[in-house]
């Protein structure tokens, strides 16, 4: 079982007990790592990050990946299933 870092950006400026880690005299608040997370196809710990990392790398993304520049149609052809009426 591997632990993983959530990817929020913001993630360890949240003070939460759960964040706050380290030794006594040297705490500090951390980004959360776990087993399994829940949003974002597990990759960050709640709903906050995960709009966090929207936020900041959402342009970025959309440029890299493409953007939709004109409406796509639902067709026949490309539809998952068919209703017949
Ligand atoms: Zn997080």
């Amino acid at each position: 079982m591997s632990l993983k870092f959530c990817q929020g950006p913001d993630c360890h400026t949240y003070k939460t007990q759960d964040r706050l880690k380290g030794s006594k005299d040297n705490k500090t608040y951390q980004t959360r790592r776990r087993s399994h997370m829940y949003y974002g196809r597990g990759n960050f710990c709640d709903q906050r990050c995960l709009y966090d990392w929207v936020a900041q790398y959402i342009e970025q993304g959309l440029d890299h990946f493409g953007r939709t520049t004109e409406a796509k149609h639902l067709t026949q052809e490309n539809a998952w299933f068919k209703d017949y009426d």
